[in-house]
């Protein structure tokens, strides 16, 4: 599976040469999104992903370096779907969001945009509970709730997701407010943790991995936060003493699992 980097940030003000989080799963053609920061479908576009194979967006929560990008990424798909005259190859788009008011949000904006959105697919709301969210031939993904955001009437509101595809296990932990978060996940082990740096330490992170001792094959840091991107190459050797197998992306990384 081809893993590509749209967005590396966490929610800074701009920053050079860097944007808000999002990235892309591509297995048999079909393109799986998480997370949609700023910009996300223009870096993704210009380095070659087909927009028309995105047919399922997973937002881990709605805060706007993870949905700043999510309106302007269906705008682009409906742009090329209309100027093709091609229908996106995997039928409707669904967004899987923790509420609903942020997808109808988004629909909103998108409703006074050409066409006013008029599509010839759906543009589908899945509502993200502690489940399997999506399961085919391809691919599994689970929802599991961490407590970056508070419960609320609506329910959980921030979530992490394990993936599972082609006999490897991918969790992206989206934000969380520690790593004890992800433990029902990493403690069945994963082929590659994806995991936010905005609010922990990297070293704190691969400490607590080793001190853990779970079976966790490689660390892929994203959503960087200041002390990271204050001093790249200095945390990330110190990092690399403690656990090798250790990568800090960039915006346009792709990687090959
Ligand atoms: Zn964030
Ligand atoms: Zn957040």
């Amino acid at each position: 599976m081809k893993i590509s980097i749209f967005g590396s940030c966490s929610g800074t003000l701009p920053f050079e040469g860097r944007h808000h989080t999002a990235f892309s799963i591509i297995i048999n053609g079909r393109v799986y999104w998480f997370d949609a920061g700023e910009n996300c479908s223009y870096t993704a576009y210009l380095m070659g992903i087909d927009l028309l194979a995105v047919s399922d967006i997973f937002i881990s929560h709605p805060h706007m370096d993870h949905v700043g990008g999510l309106g302007n990424l269906l705008w682009n798909i409906r742009k090329l779907s209309t100027q093709s005259n091609t229908l996106p190859y995997f039928g409707d788009v669904t967004v899987y969001l923790p509420n609903e008011e942020t997808f109808n949000g988004t629909l909103s904006v998108l409703k006074h945009t050409e066409g006013n959105y008029k599509t010839e697919y759906h543009t589908l709301f899945h509502k993200i509970t502690d489940s399997v969210l999506l399961k085919n031939e391809n691919i599994e993904v689970e929802a599991k709730h961490n407590r970056h955001l508070e419960k609320t009437n609506d329910g959980w509101q921030s979530f992490s997701f394990r993936i599972t595809a082609e006999n490897k296990k991918i969790v992206y932990s989206g934000d969380i407010q520690s790593v004890d978060d992800l433990s029902d996940f990493l403690k069945e082990g994963c082929d590659a943790l994806f995991i936010e740096t905005g609010h922990h330490t990297a070293e704190d992170i691969c400490n607590y991995i080793v001190e853990k001792q779970y079976s966790v094959k490689a660390l892929y840091f994203l959503h960087h936060g200041r002390k990271i991107l204050n001093d790249f190459d200095g945390v990330l050797q110190r990092c690399k003493t403690i656990f090798q197998n250790v990568y800090f992306c960039n915006d346009k990384d792709v990687f090959y699992l």
